[in-house]
């Protein structure tokens, strides 16, 4: 133990712990894309957009030490026989120190499954990072890692937000992972083939910097690209597919409709039957100017709709209003693509066929549907059928096909 390192930037002043820029290369995220001023001062490109790194500043890491040692995992409930298949593999994986890629199904439990897992770990006393990309899911998974592990110290982390003394299990963006070196046993990385990871050098530099040489990584997504494919064969990571939902349910299976244009008629027939349907709708755009310009056509055929971006400021407000059905349709970029679950949607995406929506991102959309053994439709209406609409299609049919 011992050696897990947190860091810290200081100013020259301080000439305490390494140079944070030397040899050409930032010792911060081990970028070299650097860049010198006309004070002869370097500053670093990649993440300069932190608190800002100039080859005048020092670094300091700094060795945690864990007091808290108590650990229970409890649960309410019964894990299934597809979580339990998938909860053992990753325990099995983590015994064995083997890397793990584990792929299920949107609506399998994921989370759950990696209970078990981080209980061992933190029985062991070792320390475990849980990355996820976007701050809501980070609010919710906390909320439920606290009920499962009540006795331990569970710091979750993003722009704002610090990390906890005494705490060995962290739950934070990719992002934040800046502040640790060598720091953690076991790295649980969700969402592994999404933004912001894909042909991200940045955030992969800052996993390994994270991670200490002989860490667990253990991936995990609903959809597996072909980099990973090809990772797996490479590295030898072990890997297993749960490709049923934890009611067992078949998945939802997109039909694909024409249009010419984003608000044809016909689209917006199917959208008159699917509320008169009286389920809730979400409908996917492909940009925020989209949002707004559906929004404000289907409000003068007086529906009731309110609309999600990034830039909206109530997000919370707008869900609860669509959850307690004050509203017809939820107009969406791709923010709630996933980590969210409705009762009894529908979904649409218009202009399926736009590059935003690719195969991973089409599959999670599609994944809204039916999440608690509830039954939907989805619906992709575009111009074109793109290859990432057929891909997405042919996915979905797989998972229903095999057995576990
Ligand atoms: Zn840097």
């Amino acid at each position: 133990m011992g050696d897990r390192m947190y860091e810290n930037v200081y100013d020259n002043y301080v000439k305490y712990g390494i140079e944070a820029i030397k040899d050409g290369e930032c010792n911060r995220c081990f970028g070299k894309n650097l860049k010198e001023d006309s004070f002869g001062v370097i500053h670093c490109l990649d993440c300069y957009s932190y608190k800002e790194i100039t080859s005048d500043k020092y670094l300091f890491r700094k060795m945690r030490s864990i007091e808290n040692k108590v650990h229970k995992l409890e649960l309410n409930f019964d894990l299934t026989t597809e979580q339990i298949s998938g909860s053992d593999f990753l325990v099995n994986c983590y015994i064995r120190r083997k890397n793990a890629f584990l792929q299920a199904v949107c609506g399998a439990g994921k989370t759950e499954m990696t209970l078990q897992l981080i209980h061992y770990a933190l029985l062991e006393e070792k320390t475990v990072a849980f990355v996820i990309p976007r701050v809501e899911i980070i609010k919710q998974v906390s909320l439920r890692m606290q009920e499962y592990f009540p006795k331990t110290t569970i710091s979750s982390i993003y722009g704002g937000s610090s990390l906890l003394p005494d705490s060995p299990f962290i739950i934070t963006t990719p992002q934040q992972l800046i502040k640790f070196y060598q720091e953690f046993d076991l790295m649980i990385i969700d969402e592994v083939d999404a933004f912001p990871f894909v042909e991200n050098q940045f955030l992969e530099r800052l996993i390994k910097k994270s991670a200490k040489k002989n860490a667990v990584m253990i991936y995990m997504s609903a959809t597996i690209t072909k980099k990973y494919q090809q990772l797996i064969k490479q590295e030898k990571i072990e890997y297993h597919l749960i490709s049923r939902r934890f009611h067992k349910k078949d998945l939802a299976i997109p039909i694909f409709v024409r249009s010419d244009n984003f608000l044809s008629d016909k689209t917006f027939k199917i959208i008159l039957s699917l509320v008169s349907l009286k389920k809730p709708l979400i409908i996917y755009v492909a940009s925020i100017a989209k949002a707004l310009e559906l929004k404000s056509q289907l409000d003068q055929k007086s529906l009731k709709v309110d609309y999600i971006t990034s830039e909206t400021k109530y997000k919370k407000a707008v869900i609860k209003a669509f959850v307690n059905e004050e509203l017809d349709i939820l107009v969406s970029t791709t923010l709630l693509e996933r980590g969210v679950t409705f009762k009894n949607i529908n979904v649409i995406v218009l202009e399926a066929d736009a590059d935003i929506f690719n195969e991973a991102s089409l599959i999670q959309i599609a994944g809204r549907v039916g999440r608690i053994g509830d039954e939907g439709l989805v619906i992709f209406i575009s111009k074109f059928k793109s290859e990432a609409m057929m891909s997405a299609k042919k996915a979905i049919a797989t998972f229903n096909k095999s057995k576990l």
